[in-house]
This record gives C-alpha cells, structure tokens and sequence, in this order.
C-alpha cells in the first residue's frame, strides 16, 4: 500500500459540493481508502478567470500504481462533466496526484511530486494540514515552503 495526496479543485456551479462529492468517489476508488481529508478552502484564481476556487487535499492508502491513480483521477473528472477547452479554464473539478508516497515520475503524462505543490498555498496548506512534518520527495520538508506562498491568500471555509 502507498499513501498518496490528492489535490481537489472546482470553481464552476455548486464548487463546494462538487469538492464533497469528489471526496466520495475518491473514496469508492478501487484498490483505495480515502483516510483523511483536509478542510475545504476558498482562493482566489491564479493565471485562470472566472469564480473562486474550492480546494482541498485527500489522502487516501492505494495499491494502485501511480498511474493508474492518474487515470482513475481523470475518469471522475469526466463524470463531473469537465472539458478542457484551452489551458487554465474554469473547471468544474481539477484532481492532481500531489504525492504518490516516496516515488519521483517525470512523464509526459505524470510528473509526480507535482511541480506547483509547493507553489500554491491551495495545495501546500491543506497537504500541511494533514500532516505538518511531510517531507516531499526531492525538494524536503513541505513547511519550508510556506514563506513563499505568504502572499497567497486563502480562506478556511
Ligand atoms: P492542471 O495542470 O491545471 O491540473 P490539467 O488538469 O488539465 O491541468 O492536467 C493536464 C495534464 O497534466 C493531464 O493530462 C495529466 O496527464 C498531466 N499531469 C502530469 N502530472 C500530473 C499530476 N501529478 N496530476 C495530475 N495530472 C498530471
Ligand atoms: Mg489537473
């Protein structure tokens, strides 16, 4: 089994439920256990248009390969109806692989830990929520980070 963070992010129609019921069918995965959640946050767009986003990070138990993760990530997006129009469009529901244990990809499909991690107070801040000593494979601990992203207002929701 491998413990993997998955970042949550929806910032079209009902965003906060549509993050709730994400973490269900996170939990339904195959293979998987959804063991914690993060609070939700409310931020403020980034290179993107449109409402606020809700964010939040799962932490879930998988036998899955990272992979696999990915794939089953990308079929609960399609079930929440998103469409990739062009780069940074508003989305109804955005899953990214954070963490997938101790492992480093760099694929064209998967680049895992994910770059912008420690870049975005949305996904830095619930991941140190779960837990604040998590060190990230390949750039140490995650609290380091958090300076960097003071600037980067979100909001406990
Ligand atoms: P965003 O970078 O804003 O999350 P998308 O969700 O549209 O954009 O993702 C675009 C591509 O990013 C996907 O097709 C996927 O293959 C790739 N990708 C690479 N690494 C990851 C990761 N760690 N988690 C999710 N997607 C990833
Ligand atoms: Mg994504």
């Amino acid at each position: 089994m491998t413990i993997a963070y998955i970042g949550l992010g929806a910032n079209l129609g009902n965003a906060r439920e549509t993050v709730e019921r994400a973490l269900l069918a996170i939990d339904a995965l195959p293979a998987s256990r959804l063991k914690a959640q993060s609070s939700l946050f409310r931020s403020a767009p980034i290179d993107s248009t449109g409402d606020d986003y809700v964010n939040a990070v799962a932490q879930i138990d998988t036998s899955l390969t990272a992979l696999a993760l990915l794939t089953q990530l990308q079929q609960i997006e399609l079930a929440f109806g998103r469409e990739r129009p062009y780069p940074n469009a508003p989305r109804t529901l955005d899953l990214d692989v954070l963490l997938f244990g101790s492992e480093q990809h760099q694929t064209a499909t998967l680049t895992v830990p994910h770059p912008r991690l420690t870049q975005r107070a949305f996904t830095l801040i619930p991941l140190l929520q779960l837990d604040a000593l998590i060190a990230i494979p390949g750039y140490g601990p995650a609290h380091t980070y958090v300076d960097g992203v003071a600037g980067q207002v979100i909001q406990k929701m």
